[in-house]
């Protein structure tokens, strides 16, 4: 299968499902990623959003050799990204490009606005993927790929499916730890002086392990609309 990660922000997928991530790898499935923004506001340490822009892009690219996906950057800017015509062609675009079986998103409820506007356009785009009308570059697909919302961690975002990670959870912030800017970047903080980028997904994933008995697991929601139902058994 293919397998699409079409996030905001360099980290989100290593954060949100590189545990789930892996297991597909490991199984032989294909992982794309691609991402709406490349974090270029995500530091004070640089003076320009073409510079940090480019580091966030290069840590993503060091992440993503763990699945060995195919990335692709859409470089619109993080906090500045609006549901726009020319975003809808980019997003569209990189759903049709993976060809994907599953997709995974920001949850449109997250309170991050990046978060809300990736994962509201993604879900809006479902139905246009096999219209040969729609303006995009890339050719329409006929598959009906299964949608999740990967886990916000904020108290309001309730997982419907889980994937037991406990054997990736390891190498999953071993891949998050290639996020280096962002590491630098918290510690300049007084109260995050010994900041620990792996600390917080350990934490979330062990919970969601603890709702259904395992020692670190993934949550999930499915997007449900006529024709794309999520279909839970395509989960590693
Ligand atoms: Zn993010």
């Amino acid at each position: 299968m293919n397998i699409l990660a079409l996030f905001s922000h360099p980290d989100d997928v290593e954060v949100m499902c590189g545990g789930t991530l892996l297991k597909y790898k490991k199984q032989g499935h294909k992982i794309f990623i691609g991402l709406t923004t490349s974090g270029d506001q995500g530091s004070n340490e640089y003076d320009t959003r073409e510079e940090i822009g480019a580091i966030r892009e290069n840590e993503q690219l060091e992440a993503a050799k763990f699945y060995n996906a195919e990335v692709r950057f859409l470089r619109f800017h993080d906090q500045r990204w609006f549901d726009t015509e020319e975003g809808r062609i980019a997003v569209l675009d990189t759903m049709r490009w993976a060809d994907p079986d599953v997709i995974f998103t920001n949850w449109p409820g997250d309170p991050s606005v990046d978060h809300r506007i990736t994962g509201q356009m993604v879900s809006d785009l479902m139905l246009s993927l096999p219209g040969k009308l729609l303006p995009a570059n890339e050719r329409p697909i006929s598959k009906a790929p299964s949608l999740f919302y990967a886990d916000s961690y904020e108290p309001t975002y309730i997982p419907e499916v889980y994937v037991d990670i406990t054997e990736e959870i390891d190498k999953k912030i071993e891949a998050l730890k290639c996020h280096v800017s962002q590491i630098n970047w918290m510690r300049r903080t007084e109260s995050l002086k010994d900041f620990d980028i792996g600390k917080m997904p350990r934490t979330v994933n062990a919970f969601r392990g603890l709702q259904v008995s395992c020692d670190y697991a993934e949550g999930f929601r499915g997007f449900r609309i006529h024709g794309y139902m999520p279909n839970f058994r395509l989960l590693p």
